[in-house]
């Protein structure tokens, strides 16, 4: 039987971290404040935008709302953008995605101040991950890595399979996986032979966005497997990109869905928030 990593332990424990960092930045005098932006009211979206808001609260930091109507210009936009760049009592500014189809996703990122890019999705954020210079690193793979050390998983020299190559996982995932001196494997729709290449992954990374697709045909037995994926099934229940039931007899650990991933991108927002201290100063 796997072990299950717990990514609601995991992210509490972080949580109680963070709350004792922002008291002490307090302590100091350093108040430190998250810019949330939603345009329209894309269901999912407004819980993103919810627990976000209530993660600020609970680790004691603050948050500024601005619930913008769907019919909102891309220049009324990035007018409010560059307002929150310019304010001296703002430390990260979040657009919460996805856009309505008439703002362009890529200019409002580049908008956005790189000191203030908590999400970690402005081209220079992604360019100092690539290079291992200070910056801000999106937040699910981060979680993910802290999920893994946290867990007493090491991954250095170990073979990493990264299914998916988004620009908010797959590809920051395979940077982050590096760093730590993983062998990373990155592999996507045009992959040939994909249940050959992902059995032959130590740490298996599923981030596609298909529901349970991924069955024990294309996970070596011992292996770890972390499922990014949050899906409805067909019964409308959320579940992963990997198929836990078959799966989790023949892996050494898994990540559930819910509980597994999720939790951990919040928290560490949160963490990029209090950070954010450090790389402004
Ligand atoms: P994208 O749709 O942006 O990317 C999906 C990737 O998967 C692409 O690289 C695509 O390949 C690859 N892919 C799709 N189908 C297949 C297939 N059949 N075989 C092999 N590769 C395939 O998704 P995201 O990265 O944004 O998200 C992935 C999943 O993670 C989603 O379920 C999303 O909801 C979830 N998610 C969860 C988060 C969390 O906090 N837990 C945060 C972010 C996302 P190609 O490039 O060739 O098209």
């Amino acid at each position: 039987m796997a072990a299950i990593i717990d990514g609601k332990t995991v992210s509490l424990q972080i949580k109680e971290e963070l709350k004792q960092k922002a008291a002490d930045l307090r302590t100091q005098g350093t108040a430190v404040t998250l810019a949330v932006i939603q345009v329209g009211d894309n269901p999912a979206s407004c819980v993103y935008v919810r627990n976000k808001k209530k993660g600020c609260e609970y680790i004691g930091i603050g948050s500024l709302s601005y619930e913008l109507p769907e019919e909102t210009t891309q220049d009324e936009l990035l007018s409010l953008i560059r307002e929150l760049n310019g304010r001296g009592d703002v430390n990260g500014i979040l657009v919460q995605l996805p856009l309505p189809a008439h703002i362009d996703e890529d200019t409002v990122i580049k908008a956005i101040d790189p000191q203030k890019d908590v999400d970690g999705f402005h081209p220079q954020s992604v360019g100092a991950l690539c290079i291992g210079q200070p910056g801000f690193v999106s937040c699910t793979p981060a979680g993910i890595i802290q999920l893994l050390k946290r867990s007493g998983i090491s991954i250095e020299g170990k073979e990493c399979v990264v299914l998916g190559r988004s620009n908010i996982v797959g590809k920051p995932m395979s940077l982050l996986l590096l760093r730590e001196n993983a062998t990373v494997t990155i592999a996507h729709s045009r992959t040939k032979n994909l249940k050959e290449v992902t059995s032959r992954a130590d740490i298996l990374i599923v981030a596609i966005g298909k529901p349970k697709m991924i069955t024990r045909e294309y996970v070596k037995e011992g292996a770890v497997v972390i499922d990014v994926g949050i899906n409805r099934d067909e019964n409308n229940k959320l579940c992963g990109d990997v198929d836990f039931e078959d799966v989790e007899p023949i892996c050494s650990a898994i990540t559930p869905v819910p509980g597994g991933v999720g939790p951990m991108t919040i928290a560490m927002l949160l963490n990029n928030c209090i950070e954010s201290v450090r790389l402004q100063s």
